[in-house]
């Protein structure tokens, strides 16, 4: 009986101290004090994209940025608007873009401006516009066997998005299966297993990358279906460097 608390204790210790190593955030090292960003926010409504939006843009708002909110793609070409933010976060998942929003959208992009989003807020958008997925890097294909428990394997622990962190299980959210770009730099991947699809068993899949397009900064995390997604601490953790990483130019 003694041994068996012995063994709980340690256990609580060493789960504590992994989770305590996984939720110590960056945020005292980000400051995005006079940044301009602008959050995009719409589409199915199954991503429950206004709660995303609102999450993001009252952290942004407490580092310091200038943030905002439009739930219309209209915003894209407003050239005035897009030429003074700095970074732009979409949670917009199918639905379709005009020419000149999308032209507005990657022509800021090419210019310098940071683009980050999760899941199919950037990562399944306008399907029919391949200029779009180009500047992403990745589509969304499918999700086997829909929410399921799944694991996340930090692939690059020398970048400083997933710095310190630590593969993890993610539970009751969709693993994303994406057509991805050889261009996108990968930080973490997951490992499809024989459950739903058995042909697909053991590919390794990018889960969170870097690229650039031209000069903007793209940052994408595929996990997010659920709001809560991000209540995990590794993925808010790497969605907020991400952020920190794409609007300050890219940089490493
Ligand atoms: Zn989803």
């Amino acid at each position: 009986m003694k041994t068996q608390k012995l063994m709980s204790l340690l256990f609580f210790i060493c789960f504590s101290s992994i989770m305590i190593g996984q939720s110590k955030n960056t945020d005292e090292a980000i400051s995005l004090a006079n940044k301009n960003i602008l959050v995009v926010w719409g589409g199915w409504d199954g991503h429950q994209p206004e709660v995303f939006a609102k999450k993001i843009s009252k952290w942004a708002k407490q580092m310091g940025a200038h943030v905002i909110v439009s739930d219309s793609l209209g915003v894209y070409s407003n050239k005035d608007l897009m030429d003074k933010q700095d970074l732009i976060i979409q949670y917009w998942t199918m639905g379709e873009i005009s020419k000149e929003q999308s032209e507005g959208l990657i022509e800021a992009v090419k210019k310098g401006t940071g683009l980050v989003g999760c899941h199919g807020g950037i990562g399944d958008s306008f399907r029919n516009n391949t200029d779009y997925q180009y500047m992403v890097g990745g589509q969304w294909v499918t999700h086997p066997g829909g929410k399921i428990n799944y694991t996340v394997q930090i692939s690059n622990t020398g970048d400083p998005v997933t710095e310190g962190l630590q593969d993890f299980e993610i539970q009751n959210t969709e693993q994303y299966y994406m057509h991805v770009d050889p261009n996108v730099r990968v930080l973490a991947t997951t490992t499809f297993n024989a459950d739903h699809d058995a042909w697909i068993e053991g590919n390794s899949m990018p889960v969170v990358w870097k690229k650039h397009h031209d000069k903007g900064p793209v940052f994408y995390i595929s996990i997010g279906h659920n709001p809560e997604d991000f209540d995990h601490p590794a993925v808010w953790t790497m969605l907020t460097r991400g952020i920190d990483w794409a609007i300050t130019g890219g940089k490493d």
